[in-house]
């Protein structure tokens, strides 16, 4: 039955595997960035018109559709307005081109068996495969219990408002996955807290000091400027120049996400050293910078007493470790601020992380919390997940196992979501791929035919469950 149902999918496949490349290039063209919005297109023009073509691929299809309201969209098998049904959600958005592209980023190009061009695995491609997907359920005849839509948002890059107008808006799928990560799939993500270390004390030799371009990102580098006799010594990673009779300082580390520090070095921790070593602070700002120095002593909240916050019990076989890294420095209001970014694991909150910094600082700071999400987790064992890990199983040969991740996604918006490919950074590149949000982004096509046939073989299993 299976081996049947597989050969029929691969005839599928290989009927509609052309017609479905030029369908992506189709999608690829439209340099769907946020916007300002505009009447009727609420995340701007480009994301309006990358959405309709979307949704017009899918009636081209067979498939019926719906626009909800130009924030989100939807083809359909079965009754399109059943409320128990199933779901994939990808997104027709894309980040910026950036520079170093080889040519024109909204051209689609093949090369060696690849696709390159903004958003061909990010998430157009994998977007044009669910409408494929449901295309072959559709044309197979396949019985269904429950309707399946191809959720295609248009936010996702810019702060996932689309999902977040369906959910309030429309009934949620009793299952989804999305296709917007990595192979094999993706159970659970890390809590997120954003807060802020605030000095309480004034500003004297440092007259300003800043690092970092976002809170979600480890600084590679970081600047302070300040008053002093002499100059200050060099460092092998910091610089010292003289500039309108202040000593500009300029200190260098390693960057990279926040969600993942290993291998990184914080400038600011690095500057911050530097600053309390020469002696270059008075002892009100050497407060502030003895905590800031405290929180760089490593990634994972150990030195400030965050990382002891977390309840190791109902962790089990769940997270990987806290991690806390401190992005921005800055100064506001004549006070010196830092903020804070921690990607936490179940059995702690950012209520508790931050009043394990408060303790750490003492009245040198005051710590705040700006955001907070839960940590979002669905069992490994839980009969969806282990459907779509079969299908995954079975189409690769490879053993699988789920995976969590500290960054956020489309999934922890839904109820009963996870990730799901489908991205192989396991396997080797062709030396021209770029990655995804880079110049250059590029899809090997054989893996996407492969992945089409996980996604249809997940769909049909997921079909059988009592959800
Ligand atoms: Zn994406």
């Amino acid at each position: 039955m299976k081996d049947a149902m597989r050969a029929e999918i691969r005839a599928f496949i290989e009927a509609n595997q052309d017609r479905l490349f030029r369908d992506i290039a189709r999608l690829v063209e439209i340099d769907s960035v946020e916007a300002a919005p505009a009447p009727g297109a609420p995340y701007g023009e480009k994301s309006k018109q990358a959405l309709a073509l979307g949704l017009e691929i899918a009636r081209e299809l067979g498939l019926e559709t719906v626009n909800c309201e130009d924030r989100i969209g939807y083809a359909a098998v079965g009754d399109p307005a059943g409320e128990k049904y199933l779901a994939t959600i990808t997104h027709v958005d894309v980040v910026p081109a950036g520079t170093g592209w080889k040519a024109d980023p909204f051209k689609m190009r093949e090369k060696d068996g690849w696709i390159i061009g903004r958003g061909v695995l990010d998430d157009k491609g994998p977007s044009v495969l669910c409408l494929y997907a449901l295309k072959y359920l559709k044309e197979s005849g396949l019985p269904l219990r429950y309707p399946v839509r191809a959720l295609l948002g248009a936010n996702e890059e810019t702060g996932m408002a689309d999902v977040e107008y369906y959910l309030a808006n429309y009934p949620a799928p009793l299952f989804c996955f999305s296709p917007d990560a990595n192979f094999p799939l993706c159970n659970g993500e890390k809590g997120i807290y954003h807060g802020r270390m605030i000095s309480r004390l004034p500003l004297g030799r440092i007259a300003d000091i800043r690092g970092g371009v976002a809170a979600n990102a480890v600084p590679g580098l970081a600047e302070a400027w300040v008053r002093a006799e002499q100059a200050p010594a060099p460092a092998a990673d910091v610089e010292v120049r003289e500039e309108k009779g202040l000593w500009h300082l300029t200190a260098h580390g390693v960057g990279g996400h926040a969600s993942q520090p290993e291998g990184t070095k914080n400038a600011i921790g690095v500057l911050v050293n530097y600053l309390l070593d020469r002696g270059l602070a008075d002892e009100n700002e050497a407060r502030f910078l003895r905590l800031v120095s405290l929180l760089n002593e490593d990634s994972a909240g150990e030195a400030v007493g965050a990382a002891a916050t977390v309840d190791p019990e109902q962790n089990r076989g769940r997270f990987g470790p806290l991690t806390l890294v401190g992005g921005v420095i800055g100064v506001e209001n004549g006070r010196m601020f830092q903020t804070l970014d921690s990607r936490y694991p179940t059995g702690t909150s950012g209520a508790k992380i931050a009043a394990a910094v408060q303790d750490a600082a003492g009245d040198a700071a005051e710590v705040t919390v700006d955001h907070d999400t839960e940590p979002f987790y669905i069992s490994a064992d839980s009969p969806a997940v282990q459907a779509c890990l079969e299908a995954y199983r079975l189409v690769t040969g490879e053993a699988a196992e789920p995976y969590t991740i500290g960054g956020g996604t489309y999934a922890r918006h839904f109820p009963n979501a996870v990730s799901f490919g489908p991205e192989h950074p396991e396997r080797p590149q062709a030396a021209f791929a770029g990655p995804i949000h880079g110049a250059e982004e590029a899809a090997c096509k054989a893996w996407f035919l492969e992945a089409l046939e996980i996604y249809i073989l997940a769909l049909a299993a997921l079909e059988q469950l009592d959800l």
